[in-house]
């Protein structure tokens, strides 16, 4: 038994029955054509999963690497990028290379292979934006597949990955288009005050990057120092009639008007306003910056922030009448 407390920032000690590094699509195909079990996990920064009891089935570790441009004009160039690349080492070549296009997405944690899986996201920018296609292998037939941007479906915290074709591939590279001309995009308040208290006025990208990064790290709680994943819950989306009703009952809901009459309110809002915020139960609670992040405060077990989560959701359903969904991966749920 392999131990998993290192492969994942809840830093959750459960265990696996064999553990695979994988570091080239060929390598992939060759310990797929011997894998004892039809199914398999897969693993980049484990940024994003919850792994709630021991797993059953054997772990791949994708540590495919390597930057290549395969396409260069005067505006952009077009990169093809190993998807064992960690994320914001990629994002810090570009900024050294002054490629614009993900400054804004500066030290999200993770693996690029894993950025389609939930179109990664935040300060106003999405991957969906600038991906090109999705080299794939296909975990059943071994055979390779590319996935057009369009065929991903990548939606808020979405894609084609996690619902219709969820534990069927294997993402190995993924490319981008980056701008050499980047008009930066400061439509995220925060960015834009902090640009001006620290008087810049003409920001380049390295500016905007430098700013959500120290956005970031004043709000969100580092995994080397405190187990997380993240924001645990997505924002929920609803419609008009649900939202009338909640409006209604609380005049000073916060939202963000949709396309089609939807309204999304932001999950952090409705767990603050229930009294979560800072609240420790046992080794886990929502982290007091931000409700949104759920937190192992040291020993926690990946159950113990299970039934955390399922509390908090249903407090916000019971509440609010507002169905809140994880957006972590849940992984060993029996
Ligand atoms: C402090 C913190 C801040 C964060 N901030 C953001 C944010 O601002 N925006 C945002 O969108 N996310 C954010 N996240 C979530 C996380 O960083 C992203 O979802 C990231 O893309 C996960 O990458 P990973 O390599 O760690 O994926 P993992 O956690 O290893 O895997 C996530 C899921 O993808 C699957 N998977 C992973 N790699 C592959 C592959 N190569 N092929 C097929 N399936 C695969 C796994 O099986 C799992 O289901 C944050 C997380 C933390 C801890």
């Amino acid at each position: 038994m392999y131990s998993l407390k290192d492969y994942n920032t809840f830093g959750i000690d459960v265990t696996c029955p064999s553990l695979h590094e994988v570091n080239s699509e060929y390598h992939l195909i060759e310990l797929l054509a011997n894998k004892t079990s039809d199914e398999i996990i897969i693993l980049g920064g484990g940024s994003n999963v919850l792994l709630i009891n021991d797993l059953e089935l054997p772990v791949y570790l994708n540590r495919i690497n390597g930057i290549e441009v395969v396409d260069e004009s005067e505006e952009e160039l077009i990169v093809e990028v190993g998807g064992g690349e960690n994320w914001h080492q990629f994002v810090c070549w570009c900024m050294n290379n002054n490629f614009g296009n993900f400054e804004n997405l500066s030290l999200i944690p993770g693996t690029v292979g894993a950025a389609p899986m939930q179109n990664i996201g935040a300060y106003g920018e999405e991957i969906s934006k600038y991906l090109i296609n999705v080299s794939t292998v296909e975990l059943k037939t071994l055979k390779k597949r590319v996935f057009s941007a369009e065929e991903c479906e990548l939606g808020y915290r979405n894609s084609v990955f996690k619902h219709r074709e969820k534990g069927k591939y294997f993402i190995t590279k993924v490319q981008f288009r980056l701008s050499k001309n980047r008009k930066v995009n400061l439509s995220y308040g925060a960015i834009e005050s902090l640009l001006a208290a620290r008087n810049i006025l003409k920001p380049t990208i390295q500016d905007v990057s430098k700013v959500v990064i120290d956005i970031r790290n004043s709000k969100l709680p580092s995994p080397s120092e405190i187990g997380n994943a993240g924001s645990f819950f997505k924002n929920p989306i609803i419609d008009e009639k649900s939202f009338l009703e909640l409006k209604n009952k609380r005049p000073d809901v916060v939202f963000y008007e949709m396309p089609n009459s939807q309204y999304k309110i932001p999950a952090g809002w409705l767990i603050d306003q229930l009294g979560w915020k800072g609240k420790r139960v046992g080794n886990t609670g929502c982290y007091a910056q931000q409700a949104l992040v759920l937190v192992n405060y040291g020993g926690a077990t990946g159950s113990e922030i299970y039934r955390h989560a399922l509390t908090v959701q249903q407090d916000v359903y019971d509440s609010f009448g507002v169905e809140i969904t994880p957006e972590v991966n849940l992984l060993g749920l029996s």
